[in-house]
């Protein structure tokens, strides 16, 4: 866990959060400012600061959060209807929070993405 990060908090229970899938490795919880109809987060428990460092330093961890979207996506029967999977690495992407986190977003036609 990182000192002060966010959602090692979430993880830990520290700071609560409406949790809607979890597993040995992996948390999915609800985004406390949706952009979709449903707007999720699912993050891998050890902490990791962005995607990149994820991929290559413990590329495991991706496969699991993958994997546990997956899992999520089937229970939920959202892979008929469709959803999208979003992380946003640096400034440019304007991500906030410094633990690597996939956004997943469904319930709703979505509109196009990028500039
Ligand atoms: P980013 O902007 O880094 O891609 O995504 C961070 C996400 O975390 C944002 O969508 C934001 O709404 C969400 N978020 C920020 N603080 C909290 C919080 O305390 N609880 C939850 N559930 N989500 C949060
Ligand atoms: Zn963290």
């Amino acid at each position: 866990m990182a000192d002060q990060c966010l959602f090692c908090k979430i993880v830990s229970g520290e700071i609560p959060a409406k949790i809607v899938y979890q597993d040995d490795s992996v948390v999915g919880f609800v985004d406390i400012a949706p952009m979709a109809k449903n707007h999720l987060l699912f993050v891998h428990r050890k902490h990791s600061p962005e995607i990149c460092h994820m991929s290559l330093q413990n590329p495991e961890q991706l496969v699991e959060v993958m994997q546990a979207i997956a899992h999520f996506a089937l229970e939920q029967k959202i892979d008929q209807s469709g959803f999208r999977i979003v992380t946003n690495c640096g400034p440019d992407a304007g991500q906030t929070v410094f633990h690597t986190h996939f956004h997943v977003l469904y319930g709703e036609k979505l509109g196009r993405f990028g500039r």
